[in-house]
C-alpha cells in the first residue's frame, strides 16, 4: 500500500517549494512593473505606426497581467510584493541601449525594437512557463490556470511581434527592388 501521509523531509521541501513559488510570483510581478514603465518609451521611439500601437496595446495586456498576479497573491493570502528582477532589468537595459544604437526614423530602429520586445517575451513566456509548472506540482491547479491565461497572451504578442518584424522586411525589400 502506498504511503500517504508525507515524511518530514518532504514537509519540508513543500515548504521551500511553496517559498520558492511566492518569491518567484514576486519576481514576475516585478518584471510586469518594470515592463509598465518601459511599454511607453518603445512606444515613443517606434517609427511603425502598427509597431506603436502593437507597444500601447501590450501596456494594456500586463496590467491586466498584473492584476491577475494580485488575484494570484490574494488567492495564496499573501501581500502583492514586487521583487526587483534582474532579468527583466538586463533586458530593458540592452533594448535601450540598442535605441541609443540605432537611428530614430528607421527601419533598423523598429527592428531593433522588435528584437528588444521579443527577447522580453521569451522571458516572460520562460518565466510563466516553469510557473504554471510549479504551481501545479505544489497541487495548485487554479493558481496553475490563471497563470496559464498569462503565457497564452505573452505568445500572441511574441507572434504579432514576429509577423511585425515579416511585413517590415517585405516593406523594406519592395523598396530595394524599386530603387
Ligand atoms: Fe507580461
Ligand atoms: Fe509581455
Amino acid at each position: 500500500m502506498q504511503n500517504t501521509s508525507l515524511s518530514k523531509e518532504d514537509k519540508t521541501d513543500q515548504r521551500a517549494l511553496n517559498k520558492f513559488f511566492l518569491d518567484e510570483l514576486r519576481d514576475v510581478y516585478g518584471a510586469e512593473k518594470m515592463l509598465t514603465k518601459a511599454l511607453p518609451e518603445l512606444e515613443k521611439a517606434a517609427t511603425s505606426p502598427d509597431l506603436a500601437m502593437a507597444f500601447a496595446d501590450h501596456l494594456q495586456v500586463t496590467e491586466k497581467q498584473i492584476g491577475r498576479l494580485e488575484q494570484v497573491f490574494q488567492m495564496l493570502g499573501e501581500n502583492p510584493e514586487a521583487k526587483k528582477c534582474e532579468g527583466m532589468e538586463g533586458l530593458i537595459k540592452e533594448g535601450q541601449t540598442m535605441m541609443k544604437d540605432t537611428e530614430a526614423g528607421t527601419t533598423t530602429r523598429d527592428m531593433a525594437l522588435i528584437v528588444s520586445a521579443q527577447k522580453v517575451e521569451h522571458y516572460e513566456i520562460a518565466a510563466y512557463g516553469s510557473l504554471r509548472q510549479v504551481a501545479r506540482t505544489i497541487g495548485k491547479p487554479e493558481l496553475s490556470q490563471l497563470l496559464e491565461e498569462t503565457l497564452q497572451e505573452e505568445k500572441e504578442t511574441d507572434m504579432l511581434l514576429s509577423n511585425l518584424a515579416d511585413m517590415m522586411i517585405n516593406l523594406q525589400a519592395n523598396q530595394t527592388a524599386k530603387e
